[in-house]
């Protein structure tokens, strides 16, 4: 199951200059696809650490089950 939350709203935001910040993440060895991000931010600043982010499983919008 897909839904289009995140289709719909760029539609809607892009007049207003702003649209959602996804990203794109390998399913598969032949899928990538674009999911909104929940990132993270490091407590302590160290070098050459990249505070990872988390995917959705779960349409934050409809709250649908993504397709994986
Ligand atoms: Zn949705």
């Amino acid at each position: 199951m897909k839904c289009d939350c995140i289709e719909k709203i760029n539609k809607l935001t892009e007049k207003d200059n702003y649209m959602l910040k996804t990203k794109m993440y390998r399913v598969s060895d032949t899928e990538i696809v674009s999911r909104i991000s929940l990132e993270t931010v490091a407590i302590e600043k160290k070098r050459g650490f990249r505070p990872p982010s988390f995917f959705m499983t779960y349409c934050p919008f409809c709250g649908i089950k993504l397709e994986d």
